[in-house]
């Protein structure tokens, strides 16, 4: 079946499945392959369940009017998600990073939702099959595009900026993640400068923070951009504005002296350059600074990024969604500031590091000691691996740091938890 075709049934069909435990009636079944399943074998089940067409690509059953049968099914749902991109006539920004593309997404979608019908990367699905799930989602109303676009090896910011086609773009930061795939921080750099290399080609825009010397670096070839940052030279200037907790800071145009005032529901500092960047975008697709303003405060965390959780007991720093040495070292600079006297960090190992992984971790509790917190649970095998006389207590694995909590309860104190997802935090946060 040719693209034209198929896109002829998604016209007809536009909800597309991919998984036969939820199997919208009169979806398209897309039949992925996992390192783990190959879906092929529950094509039937899905058609049973109620999707009128599963688009396959092995010979499992006679093809007949439901089953269609094609070289490779992940290849085509990118083919018809870029075709249909390419209908749309609307803006796209792509987001990429290494640290804060969901925040900065929610962030800048919160905003411009109050002047446009926009669609956004619904929670993380930013990967080769998360993108093009999230193109074949936008419907004829839609305004306004944003796609987060994650990456953890070469190539595959092209591949999406390929199928999604931004027309302006974004990479929040570049800092230490996916070690291991991209082959060590100036692999990083190389994988995310995809993004510009694909608007630079396509006369796309990008916003850029002027603060970031990587970033400057690596957009030296595009012409179409867009500062914000702290310094005068910047289209949108920001400052931030020490007071309580969550983020807050004053932004101006750099042709203007009228400062104006931007509150926001997240905790941590690196949250002010995500909500700058929000700021910049929304002023240049003309928001209004009420509205830019109403957006920011409209975002409230709820994800366990960044978010401040109070229990009966305790205050909680909540940003275990994930981990590597960048948010890491971001984490605790921020937490050491904060000036409450019972501070508690409760660190999980990062994963994917790689040969990084042991200097890394060594950094992590150098760090908690340069900065003067002494009260450390660290969790883990590779925290483990480095046990010391450095006061804090080490644990295997999270299971043994439950017990420790279980026998020795916190009260009264601020606790910042943050790990990897796979180390399982949460599972500690009801003892809190
Ligand atoms: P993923 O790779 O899982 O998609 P992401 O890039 O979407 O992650 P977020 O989910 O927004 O990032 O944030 C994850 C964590 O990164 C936050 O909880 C926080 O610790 C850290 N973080 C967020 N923004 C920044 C930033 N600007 N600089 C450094 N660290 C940040
Ligand atoms: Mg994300």
């Amino acid at each position: 079946m040719t693209i034209e075709s198929l896109y002829n049934l998604y016209k007809e069909y536009p909800v597309i499945c991919t998984d036969t435990r939820k199997i919208t009636p009169n979806c398209i079944f897309f039949a992925l392959k996992g390192d783990s399943f190959n879906a092929n074998q529950f094509a039937k089940q899905a058609i049973e369940n109620g999707a009128a067409y599963a688009i396959i690509d092995e010979e499992l059953y006679s093809e007949g009017d439901r089953f269609v049968l094609v070289n490779d099914v992940l290849q085509t749902l990118q083919l018809l998600a870029k075709y249909h991109r390419a209908q749309l006539n609307i803006p796209f920004l792509g987001i990429t990073g290494t640290n804060g593309k969901t925040t900065t997404k929610e962030l800048i979608n919160a905003v411009l939702s109050q002047k446009f019908k926009t669609y956004a990367t619904i929670g993380n699905l930013n990967n080769h099959i998360g993108v093009p799930l999230t193109l074949l989602s936008i419907d004829g109303s839609i305004e306004f595009a944003i796609i987060e676009m994650g990456a953890n090896h070469q190539k595959e910011i092209q591949l999406l900026a390929d199928i999604a086609n931004p027309d302006f773009g974004i990479i929040t930061n570049v800092g230490k993640a996916h070690l291991e795939g991209f082959g060590g921080f100036e692999g990083v750099k190389k994988g995310k400068k995809e993004l510009y290399d694909h608007l630079q080609n396509n006369s796309g825009l990008i916003f850029i923070n002027h603060d970031n010397p990587h970033l400057l670096e690596m957009a030296s070839k595009v012409d179409r951009k867009v500062y914000y940052g702290t310094s005068e030279d910047n289209t949108v200037i920001g400052k931030r504005i020490e007071q309580g907790e969550m983020v807050s800071l004053e932004w101006k145009l750099s042709n203007d002296d009228q400062w104006n005032t931007v509150n926001s529901n997240l905790v941590g500092g690196y949250n002010f350059e995500n909500v700058l960047a929000a700021v910049c975008i929304g002023n240049y697709f003309g928001l209004t600074v009420k509205q830019i303003e109403a957006g920011v405060l409209s975002y409230q965390p709820t994800n366990n990024r960044s978010q401040a959780v109070k229990t009966e007991s305790n205050t909680l720093i909540c940003d275990y969604y994930n981990a590597n040495p960048s948010s890491m070292a971001a984490a605790i600079d921020n937490f050491a500031k904060n000036s409450s006297t019972n501070k508690l960090v409760i660190l999980a190992d990062m994963f994917e590091l790689g040969e990084y992984s042991k200097e890394e971790h060594q950094k992590v509790i150098n760090q908690l000691k340069e900065q003067g917190l002494i009260n450390a649970l660290l969790v883990g095998k590779h925290f483990y691996s480095l046990k010391d006389n450095s006061g804090y207590t080490f644990f295997e694995n999270t299971e043994e740091a439950v017990d420790y909590l279980k026998k020795h309860p916190v009260r009264n104190s601020h606790i910042l938890v943050k790990g990897s997802r796979g180390m399982k935090l949460e599972s500690l946060i009801g003892l809190l």
